[in-house]
């Protein structure tokens, strides 16, 4: 049987590939893949296209989509459109989905991989910092679905496939702003299945664990493995970070929590609990 191909740094493209599915099963097929820049999303743009799709990956960051796209037509030999849009502005994804359109002729298959996230203790998270992640991740996926719906999947059908998670299933420590936007992506994948399914449009949730070498396993892995006398020692830390009035720039968490490493404990440097506490945009990883 097919084993899964060996592990790489992230953002690399595979060294080896050893197919488990059909090698042409997505011959000529296009994704528009949100996110796909990085992470999960880029791994995603590069097994489709090593089935022999097309794809374009979609983010913020320009140079970034850019730099993955030439990976991922060089490893491939398929086309990569980078592109660059906020899923929280209409008129941005409508501006790519037309490009998109205008450069291979159809899309069939969405990918809504964008996401931000950090985490935040429910009690210091500002009503901004859990509305970004609401208006990225849900938001922004309807916005992708509906362009794309009113673009070409109203005429001629679809696949969407939506990136959740597990964190809403059972609840989660600093996560309720995240959790709270996937579930409810996981509920628009239902509404969606409904409403469009009999356009000949084909809506699923893809709900992902913790995948190493990522972003968000960075983000989160280290404090999952916490003891719990920990976990509320840091959480208290952050809550006493999260007071506005004490707060005259950015804490340097790192320098706060160093004294509280003993020996044993995971290396991983607790600067990677830093928090965007005000809830700005600038710097929210998925
Ligand atoms: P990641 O590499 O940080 O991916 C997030 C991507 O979203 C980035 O490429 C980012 O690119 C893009 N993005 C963020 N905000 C955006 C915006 N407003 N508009 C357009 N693009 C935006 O993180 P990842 O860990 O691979 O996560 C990918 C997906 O898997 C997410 O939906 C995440 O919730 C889900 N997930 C991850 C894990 C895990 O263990 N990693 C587990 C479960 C679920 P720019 O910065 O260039 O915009």
């Amino acid at each position: 049987m097919a084993q899964p191909p060996p592990d790489v740094r992230e953002d690399d493209c595979l060294l080896e590939y050893r197919h488990l599915f059909c090698p042409d099963l997505l011959r000529d097929k296009v994704a528009f893949i949100t996110g796909g820049g990085s992470g999960i999303g880029f791994r995603i743009a590069e097994i489709f296209m090593r089935h022999g799709c097309h794809t374009v990956i979609a983010s913020r960051s320009l140079p970034r989509v850019s730099m993955a796209a030439r990976k991922l037509a060089a490893a491939t030999g398929q086309r990569c459109l980078p592109l660059s849009l906020d899923v929280r502005a209409p008129l941005a994804i409508m501006a790519a989905v037309e490009q998109a359109l205008k450069e291979f002729g159809k899309i069939d298959i969405l990918i809504n991989c964008a996401a931000g996230n950090f985490l935040c203790p429910a009690s210091a998270l500002s009503s901004n910092a859990f509305k970004t992640v609401m208006d990225i991740d849900t938001l922004g996926t309807f916005n992708v679905s509906r362009v794309l719906y009113e673009k070409f999947f109203h005429d001629h059908g679809g696949v969407i496939v939506n990136i959740t998670a597990t964190l809403g299933t059972r609840g989660q420590v600093l996560q309720v702003h995240a959790g709270s936007a996937k579930a409810a992506v996981d509920a628009m994948t239902r509404h969606l299945a409904v409403e469009w399914g009999p356009q000949n449009i084909r809506i699923n949730s893809l709900a992902p664990g913790p995948i190493s070498g990522t972003e968000g396993f960075r983000r989160l892995a280290c404090f999952r493995s916490l003891p719990m006398w920990l976990c509320e020692d840091v959480i208290h830390l952050l809550k006493l970070l999260s007071i506005p009035s004490q707060q005259t720039s950015p804490q340097p968490a790192s320098k706060l929590f160093t004294g509280l490493w003993k020996p044993g404990l995971p290396q991983t440097p607790l600067s990677c609990l830093l928090l965007d506490l005000e809830g700005g945009e600038a710097g929210v990883p998925g």
